[in-house]
């Protein structure tokens, strides 16, 4: 089995810009993340058997949405979770269709998914205690792609390793 996810995956140059507004916040106790791992989830999956994978990478084939961008403006303290995350405001209606599409298909794989609202958010940082009042320089990340990501677990941490990527432009 491997624990896999959907996500949008940044360009580097994205990556480089949330990550030094990362290291550019402070509290005491946060871990934060490390830049290689950063990365908006479209839809978990978790645990996943080789033939469900298969099915999931065929489906995925079809699934057709415009690229777009995501302008990322502000920063939340989840309290429950206790994570610092980027946020945006508003978001295209692209990214809401690529959402509905990835969980019809895991539908159909007879995943069982869960029903949270869907959410867009980069986590940033763990054990956060509060809201850090900074002022966010929005990103704007512009998404041309979608992933398919399994995360392993190591000794130094969980690493994200990108197993397929479809381009929004067919
Ligand atoms: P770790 O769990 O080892 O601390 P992690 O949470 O980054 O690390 P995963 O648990 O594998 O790694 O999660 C991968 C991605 O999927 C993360 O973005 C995580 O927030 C998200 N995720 C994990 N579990 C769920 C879930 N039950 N529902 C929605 N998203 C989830
Ligand atoms: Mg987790």
């Amino acid at each position: 089995m491997k624990r896999l996810f959907f996500a949008l995956w940044p360009s580097d140059e994205t990556r480089k810009q949330l990550n030094s507004f990362n290291q550019s916040i402070a509290q005491n106790g946060l871990r934060k993340l490390k830049a290689d791992n950063l990365h908006i989830t479209l839809l978990f999956l978790g645990n996943t058997c080789a033939i469900t994978e298969i099915l999931l990478r065929k489906k995925a084939d079809s699934i057709r949405v415009q690229p777009f961008v995501l302008t990322l403006d502000q920063l939340e303290f989840w309290r429950k979770a206790k994570v610092l995350c980027l946020t945006t405001a508003q978001y295209d209606p692209q990214l809401g269709l690529l959402v509905d599409a990835l969980n019809q298909l895991a539908e159909q794989c007879a995943m069982h998914i869960e029903e949270r609202a869907y959410k867009p958010h980069i986590t940033l940082a763990r054990k956060a205690q509060k809201l850090i009042d900074i002022k966010v320089l929005p990103i704007q990340w512009q998404a041309d792609s979608f992933c398919l990501i399994e995360s392993c677990s190591t000794a130094e941490g969980v690493h994200y390793q990108v197993l397929q990527s479809w381009s929004f432009a067919g």
